[in-house]
């Protein structure tokens, strides 16, 4: 019997080869470089190991890639600067400022000096904007990455009920916006929930696919969801597990074992959406180098 699995960790791989390909391609006919430029404020271990892991997927795609490792204590004009360069350098096509960023520095700042065309996380508000009224921009990395695995997957998306638990910015809001348009891989009718919902299991039981973005372990159990769902588990969180070497695994915000009878299709954690987001950011800076030269 077929799996019921959507594979995050063969498709982020097929992405990557795909772009590494084109950027072959981009690198041989137009002598052009995709160029990702990384900055990590402070020494958060996690921000280390996620920048690492990206620099390990530009090298792989064939990008130029550089990162600026600043203090914890760097003042937000100097980020600031350091963005403006970046932003007039036409070799960097994309910037990643590694968040969270330290408490004195204001995010949103950051975030918003980043040129729109250079901001490869989706993050910026031109780009908000633009996906939310359905104009072509760069997409948020996780968000893009499950619309990427419902249309690889041949998940059938238009006129089924798509249901969103969360309503963060970088991956409730942006998911449900990016279904909801009347495009291709999209057009559904999509609901969101959150916490302040009375009793989320009203909506879950109602998804044809159902997205769970809350960070919170068993959000979703069995009995809450419609025989034949498709299952997009986003979450990632550490529990307890005195068995592993580490003495902790890594579980999402859906009850896996659980769901995966009634489901149709599910996500696992960890080998399903956590491995998209990479590749979906190497396909933006992909794009943002490619589309840099209808711009010359
Ligand atoms: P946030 O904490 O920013 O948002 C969580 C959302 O879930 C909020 O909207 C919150 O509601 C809602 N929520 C929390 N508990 C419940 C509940 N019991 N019932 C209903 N809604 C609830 O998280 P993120 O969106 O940033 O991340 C969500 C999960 O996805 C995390 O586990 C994170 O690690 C993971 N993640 C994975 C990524 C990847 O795979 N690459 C990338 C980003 C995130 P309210 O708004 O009312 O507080």
């Amino acid at each position: 019997m077929q799996s019921k699995n959507i594979d995050g960790t063969q498709l982020s791989q097929l992405i990557k080869e795909e772009v590494r390909s084109s950027t072959a391609v981009l690198r041989a006919e137009r002598d052009l470089i995709p160029g990702l430029a990384f900055m990590i404020v402070g020494d958060d271990p996690a921000s280390r190991t996620y920048v690492a892991s990206k620099e390990r997927a530009c090298e792989y795609c064939g990008f130029h890639s550089t990162t600026l490792r600043l203090p914890v204590d760097t003042s937000e004009e100097e980020i600031l600067g350091r963005i403006d360069t970046w932003n007039i350098d036409p070799d960097i096509h994309g910037i990643l400022v590694q968040l969270p960023l330290p408490k004195h520095v204001n995010e949103n700042r950051v975030i918003e000096a980043i040129s729109p065309r250079k901001d490869v996380d989706g993050f910026h508000p031109i780009n908000v904007g633009k996906l939310v009224i359905g104009q072509e921009c760069l997409l948020p990395c996780t968000p893009a990455g499950i619309q990427e695995m419902l249309v690889r997957s041949e998940v059938e998306t238009a006129g089924k009920h798509v249901v969103v638990i969360g309503r963060s910015n970088i991956v409730g809001k942006p998911i449900a916006n990016i279904l909801l348009q009347k495009a291709t891989g999209a057009n559904a009718v999509v609901t969101i929930a959150h916490s302040a919902a009375e009793d989320i299991s009203t909506y879950t039981k109602q998804a044809d696919i159902l997205i769970v973005a809350t960070g919170r372990v068993n959000t979703v159990t069995a009995d809450m969801v419609k025989e034949g769902v498709v299952v997009i588990d986003v979450g990632i969180n550490r529990v307890d597990d005195p068995t592993r070497e580490k003495g902790y695994r890594i579980v999402g915000d859906v009850d896996y074992d659980g769901v995966y009878a009634k489901a149709s299709r599910i996500t696992p954690v960890p080998g399903g959406v956590g491995k998209m987001t990479i590749a979906m950011l190497m396909k933006n800076t992909y794009q943002a180098a490619l589309r840099s030269t209808a711009q010359r």
